[in-house]
């Protein structure tokens, strides 16, 4: 009896303020990856992220329930909210809780990057860290189709989570971990490099293809 309320009070408190997916499978997933998506992000956008992730990453995928981006990272004079805030914001939200925590927004989003100031940006992670976060605002310009615009999401998602599993930026031109410098490089290459891909299946990160 006080060992069933004891797993009764364990169950309980694990489980305030988030709701998540129970994982399955036969191989057991070497960590999890927790997307929150913002308020106002396509719902099927988000679903499509996770499956492409699942795919690609040897990694459980877990949904958080959507919460509104925080009215203190918005910069008003550029209608853009600081992306710096919401890995912080997004750190708060995973306490730890899953290896990563990937947010998602359909909101313009930015950096300050000497010499630049608020430079808009498509996506933002800590190099390592826990936290890292998207926007769909510019890779939804100029697309041919909605395919066109999900694999770019998804390579979006795959650079920013390479920088919290330690990946810097790669020289490589067709290397996922490409710098965009401003431009819109997600259609160049869908895959991380020979060196990037051997570093992230060495840590046990990448599913092998
Ligand atoms: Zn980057
Ligand atoms: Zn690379």
């Amino acid at each position: 009896m006080r060992y069933s309320l004891y797993f009764i009070f364990l169950v309980l408190s694990s489980c305030s303020g988030r709701q998540e997916e129970k994982v399955a499978g036969p191989e057991k997933a070497r960590h999890t990856i927790a997307i929150l998506p913002f308020t106002g992000t396509d719902k099927n956008l988000i679903l499509e992220i996770k499956s492409g992730l699942e795919k690609r990453l040897h990694a459980a995928v877990l949904l958080l329930e959507e919460k509104p981006v925080p009215v203190a990272a918005f910069y008003k004079p550029r209608q853009r909210y600081v992306a710096d805030y919401l890995l912080v914001f997004l750190k708060q939200c995973n306490t730890g809780r899953s290896g990563k925590i990937l947010g998602v927004t359909c909101k313009d989003i930015s950096t300050t990057k000497k010499p630049y100031f608020n430079w808009g940006i498509m996506g933002l992670g800590y190099c390592p860290g826990e936290a890292c976060v998207i926007s769909s605002f510019r890779p939804v310009r100029k697309i041919r189709n909605r395919e066109q615009f999900i694999k770019r999401m998804i390579v979006l998602a795959l650079h920013e989570l390479g920088h919290t599993y330690s990946l810097p930026h790669c020289p490589n031109d067709s290397c996922i971990m490409k710098d965009a410098e401003g431009k819109m490089n997600l259609d160049n290459g869908e895959t991380y490099c020979n060196k990037c891909n051997a570093f992230l299946k060495q840590s046990g990160i990448l599913r092998r293809q």
